[in-house]
């Protein structure tokens, strides 16, 4: 397997891997999505809120809001040794307390712990009137996507297999599929269509330029030849900011690993294998 990456900055990483199945392709997107823990507003206790808001829609916009997470700290409340109660282990605190009138802010919400704080300053919650007032303290647990989105650390996450374009010798250079190309990927040259360097990637496999060929009369069969590459493909994957892009890859990549480990451990116990 061999992974390559065209982009990558905190919150969005383009890359592509090669030598693996579709299978493997799909459960790195899955294990993404919803197995990589993050921090999320879980428990809202609301001492004042005169705002147009009922409490609860106010602790569903709370819990939407993504917070920075730092995993070598906090755990979830299943492998915390509180057992539930809640500690600073498995649990960030932050209070909220703004008068009317103005829009109430992710900013607004002050964090315990400063590592914790959202990852978002401008995201607005509410907007209070003259004399509406809202006071509260919220806490934070570590969850997964797989239990509820408000978990998920990524934002946009998918694939899809790495286009291979040629172009056969029936080429007349035309230029009909150079103008259907929505993504600007053909050029000519020669007299003959070729791939704008750098641009591969870009090719949606939507195969307008087959169509376009077709209907310039060049028989049965078009020119140019659109496939993707079953055992290689594209990511493109984006963080909410709750952690780095590259560590989301990182630990799905890790979950990964051992899901499977411990599906070995399983069958070796079942077949008694590595027993004496
Ligand atoms: S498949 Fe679509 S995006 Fe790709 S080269 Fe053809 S027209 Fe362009
Ligand atoms: S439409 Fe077909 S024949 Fe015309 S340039 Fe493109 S591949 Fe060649
Ligand atoms: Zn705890």
């Amino acid at each position: 397997m061999e992974i390559a990456f065209s982009r990558l900055s905190e919150r969005v990483a383009r890359f592509t891997i090669n030598g693996v199945s579709t299978s493997f392709a799909n459960m790195l997107r899955r294990a993404m999505i919803s197995e990589v823990p993050t921090l999320a507003i879980d428990d809202v206790l609301i001492y004042d809120n005169t705002s147009v808001l009922f409490d609860e829609m106010l602790a569903h916009r709370l819990g939407l809001i993504p917070l920075r997470t730092n995993l070598d700290h906090y755990r979830s409340r299943a492998e915390c040794t509180c057992e539930g109660a809640g500690c600073p282990i498995c649990t960030a605190t932050y209070t909220l307390s703004v008068e009317g009138p103005r829009t109430v802010r992710s900013s607004d919400l002050i964090p315990q712990d400063p590592d914790t704080t959202p990852a978002e300053a401008d995201i607005p919650i509410i907007e209070l009137e003259e004399d509406q007032k809202i006071v509260l303290e919220a806490h934070a647990i570590v969850g997964t996507g797989k239990e509820h989105a408000k978990w998920q650390a990524t934002t946009a996450c998918g694939y899809k297999n790495y286009p291979v374009i040629r172009v056969d010798e029936k080429c007349d250079g035309c230029g009909m599929c150079i103008d259907e190309c929505p993504r600007d990927v053909l050029e000519s040259g020669n007299g003959k269509i070729r791939v704008i360097g750098g641009r591969q990637e870009l090719c949606s496999l939507c195969r307008l330029c087959e169509r376009a060929c077709l209907a310039g009369g060049i028989g049965t069969e078009p020119a140019i030849h659109i496939d993707a590459d079953e055992n290689r493909f594209i990511f493109m994957v984006e963080s909410d900011g709750s952690m780095p892009v590259l560590e989301i890859i990182e630990r799905a990549l890790q979950y990964i690993r051992k899901t499977s480990d411990d599906l070995v451990d399983v069958m070796k116990e079942i077949t008694g294998e590595g027993t004496v």
